[in-house]
């Protein structure tokens, strides 16, 4: 059985660090397996998910009525 680990991963398209959990086996190419998932990552899906842990109200309630209007 291979441990879960840590990794953290940056990707070069939207210029962030993710952590993913895995268990990468010795066999693996790390650095190789760590780019596919750089290449992989879900950037937008990322960036909703930090804007929403960053603020999780709505900075400005009145804009955001507008918009709906
Ligand atoms: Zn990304």
């Amino acid at each position: 059985m291979a441990s879960v680990k840590r990794y953290n991963i940056f990707c070069q398209k939207c210029q962030h660090n993710f952590p993913v959990f895995a268990s990468v086996y010795h066999t693996i190419d790390v650095d190789k397996w760590v780019k596919e998932k750089a290449d992989s990552h879900d950037c937008k899906s990322y960036a909703d998910a930090l804007a929403k842990a960053r603020a999780p109200r709505p900075i400005n309630p009145i804009k955001l009525s507008k918009k709906k209007a």
